[in-house]
């Protein structure tokens, strides 16, 4: 039985439970990836599948170099594929079993593969792993779905569950610890049967199920639920022995480790209600989103609203941007979700007190919002702004339309900033998504 958490929001609809059979490979023509370095090619060149083109940057297809462009913060180098995804003969797989590697040699090969996390957390992986080696005794792996629509975690474990099972003792490995866990949502019969199959045998890895309520997936209520104890606003998972990685950097580890294959792809959701069902697709990084968007097929009503990410957490998305390590979603929603996008409605606190019904902090979301309104960013603190998750339920649920986990947000970064700011935020701008909340 999963921990059940107070607050929080469970949705009755926007999800599916993916599976092998929904996880589409896409291939683009042409893709686009950010360097902040001098590229190592040239506009021409032939290139590999995981082939170094710049510091830190391999890539994701094969074909030849389209083009090289001074952007904002380094180049970008776009990339036109010859649809073959020939592996760059260059790259090294760990020769060694498992047991005969270092952590310092597993590190440095997840370091080389430049992996960084790929569900809430987005820095390098090498780095954490090597700041809680001796602090964390501890491995979860991570597929706690956080918002609706968002599947595709649950697709990429659904696909790949040796693959899962396999990087987490790579994980195992590398920290020099004995305990993983991979948490799993309840009631996702398809990935508990698999992983229980696979780990059977394992004394090492057992399996946790997570509420479905959002946000499960939360760092906090993660840790509460396999340790019991509560972990203090703000502190490093550290502190109570785990250490917490994403699904899908598990794979991209287990890849890493056994074909050196560098992190060059990732799954996306592609959802919305503008189409008829959530697509999950294996992307190459440096996709275009707008085409992404084109080969989920066709849309059942004309989209309004553009995130990427869930519906909660998610920002407006650009289309002509592109997939990134740590894109998880791109979502696209009508007029009948998200309004006429009227922004001359005065947000206004109705005291429905919904927001402190649904917050997981158990926190009172109306009076915090009422304080930083009213410029008493110091009253919002002692009323428990910084413990704020950044859920955006209260925001979500408001009938008054209030920004309340954005005014929170801005609080929050001001407090670390430790000096004002007033500008505008993605956030801010994203328009109020309706739905139901029932728990
Ligand atoms: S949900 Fe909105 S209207 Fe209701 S108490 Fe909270 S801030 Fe006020
Ligand atoms: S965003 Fe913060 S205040 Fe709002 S419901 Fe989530 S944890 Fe509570």
């Amino acid at each position: 039985m999963a921990y059940v958490f107070r607050g929080g929001i469970m949705f009755k609809d926007g999800k599916s439970e993916g599976g092998e059979d929904d996880l589409r490979r896409f291939s683009p023509e042409a893709l686009t990836l950010h360097a902040e370095g001098e590229p190592f090619v040239h506009i021409g060149d032939s290139v590999f599948r995981g082939q170094p083109i710049a510091a830190g940057v391999h890539s994701p297809v094969s074909g030849t170099v389209a083009d090289i462009a001074v952007a904002p913060g380094g180049v970008n180098i776009t990339l036109s594929s010859d649809g073959e995804n020939t592996l760059f003969p260059g790259l090294l797989k760990m020769h060694k079993k498992l047991a005969e590697c270092s952590p310092d040699e597993i590190i440095e090969k997840i370091r080389d593969a430049g992996i960084v996390g790929m569900g809430g957390e987005t820095g390098s992986v090498a780095d954490r792993l090597a700041d809680v080696t001796g602090r964390a005794d501890v491995c979860i792996i991570s597929c706690a779905e956080r918002e609706p629509y968002v599947t595709c975690d649950l697709a990429a474990l659904l696909a790949r569950p040796a693959a899962v099972v396999n990087g987490l003792k790579i994980f195992l490995r590398a920290l020099g610890v004995h305990r993983g866990v991979i948490a799993v949502p309840e009631g996702s019969a398809e990935a508990i049967n698999k992983l229980s199959e696979l780990t059977k045998n394992s004394s090492m890895i057992t399996l946790l199920k997570t509420s479905r309520k959002y946000p499960a997936g939360d760092l906090r209520r993660l840790v509460y639920s396999y340790t019991g104890r509560e972990l203090e606003p703000g502190a490093d998972t550290a502190a109570l022995g785990c250490v917490i990685f994403n699904v899908q950097t598990c794979i991209a580890v287990y890849d890493a480790f056994v074909t050196g294959l560098p992190s060059v792809s990732r799954v996306v959701t592609v959802g919305g209600d503008c189409f008829t069902k959530i697509y999950n697709f294996e992307v190459p990084v440096g996709t275009r989103i707008d085409e992404l968007i084109r080969a989920a097929g066709d849309m059942c009503a004309e989209p309004a609203l553009i995130l990427n990410g869930g519906p909660l957490r998610g920002v407006i998305c650009k289309t002509d941007g592109v997939v990134e390590k740590t894109t998880r979603a791109i979502l696209l929603f009508s007029r009948n979700t998200v309004g006429d996008g009227n922004t001359d409605i005065s947000p206004v606190c109705i005291r429905c007190g919904r927001c402190v019904r649904y917050c997981p902090e158990r926190l009172m979301p109306n009076r915090i919002y009422e304080c930083i309104r009213d410029g008493k960013d110091e009253a919002a603190v002692s009323a428990g702004a910084l413990r704020c998750v950044g859920c955006g339920i209260c925001s979500y649920i408001c009938p008054g339309k209030a920004p309340v986990t954005e005014l929170i947000a801005e609080l929050r970064r001001r407090h670390a900033d430790g000096k004002g700011d007033d500008s505008e935020t993605e956030n801010e701008k994203k328009p109020e998504v309706t739905g139901s909340d029932n728990d």
